[in-house]
């Protein structure tokens, strides 16, 4: 139940404007560059974002905590890359998790949905999506093959999984600290630039440096706060904070293509038993009906003949 306190936040909040959020420093995203050392960061910390993205997905506070900290993970990750289109996040396997997907689209929109069956409080990525357990990484530019990128789910927790992509597939050294709570989730993310000489001594620097940030600082600080705690005797440039959303990409016509990708018999067997339809995004909650008649248009629309008379 919402107590009067949550109410008022969440109102507040919802008025905000842009230049509100910026400056209470939520749902930003900045990225900054250690020039000189070959090596690039990036801080976010996701708040009206995060809340609207975990309302309409199941779990206790750890499976939540868990998509807080993928989503984090992917509004940075799609940042170090120039696209068009979505990045999307996906960890799956056999354990009490069975699936968890954030997506952040260039435009940093972003949405996230977990499916587990057996709560869990606490666990190494072993224990919560099993021996099959794995990471996928997927971005969809919306032209042609999506590139797919997939190593196994191991270590400690997300970050670490991520860690091991990027020194797998990518080659490039990554470190990720991601948290998130019940009001915030949280990032930093330190990459070494692709191509560009630098010193091992320099990423083990920062590295280093950075290592000393806690969760509690980075769930509460802003950018230049984190920044100064973690790197003031370095020389960073600072890029202007890009504001993050959640946003759904469902849509009636996308629901439409699905539907009609299952065919005309097995929609009309399912308009036997109900007269309606009822497709629910498991991102948004959002609720689709289909009728007889909106079937009927559907398929229509694709030429399709009713079987009505083909029927056993
Ligand atoms: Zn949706």
């Amino acid at each position: 139940m919402l107590s009067p306190k949550t109410i008022r936040n969440l109102s507040y909040n919802k008025g905000q404007t842009f230049t509100e959020r910026v400056m209470n420093k939520q749902d930003i995203l900045q990225r900054f560059l250690f020039a000189e050392l070959g090596v690039r960061g990036e801080w976010v910390k996701l708040g009206d974002s995060w809340q609207a993205a975990r309302q309409h997905q199941q779990g206790g506070g750890f499976i939540q905590q868990l998509l807080g900290q993928a989503l984090a993970a992917v509004t940075m990750l799609s940042a170090t890359i120039k696209f068009n289109g979505a990045m999307i996040l996906q960890a799956q396997g056999d354990g009490p998790i069975r699936t968890l997907v954030a997506q952040a689209t260039h435009d940093r929109k972003i949405r996230g949905l977990v499916r587990s069956q057996s709560p869990v409080e606490t666990g190494a990525l072993i224990d919560l999506f099993g021996e099959a357990g794995r990471l996928v990484l997927t971005i969809d530019a919306g032209n042609g093959e999506p590139y797919q990128g997939i190593v196994p789910l191991e270590g400690e927790n997300l970050a670490n999984a991520l860690e091991t992509y990027f020194l797998q597939s990518e080659q490039l050294k990554t470190r990720l600290w991601l948290f998130a709570d019940q009001n915030h989730a949280a990032g930093l993310l330190l990459q070494e630039l692709p191509a560009q000489k630098h010193f091992q001594a320099d990423w083990e620097r920062i590295e280093l440096l950075a290592s000393t940030i806690t969760r509690k600082e980075l769930l509460e600080l802003d950018c230049e706060q984190v920044l100064h705690r973690l790197f003031h005797e370095e020389k960073i440039r600072l890029f202007d904070p890009e504001p993050i959303a959640f946003q759904c990409a469902c849509s009636r016509m996308r629901i439409e293509r699905t539907l009609r990708a299952m065919g005309r018999k097995e929609l009309e067997d399912i308009l036997l038993e109900q007269t309606q339809i009822e497709v629910v995004c498991e991102f948004c909650g959002a609720h689709y009906g289909f009728d007889k008649v909106d079937v009927e248009a559907m398929l229509a629309h694709d030429g399709l003949s009713p079987s009505s008379t083909t029927r056993h």
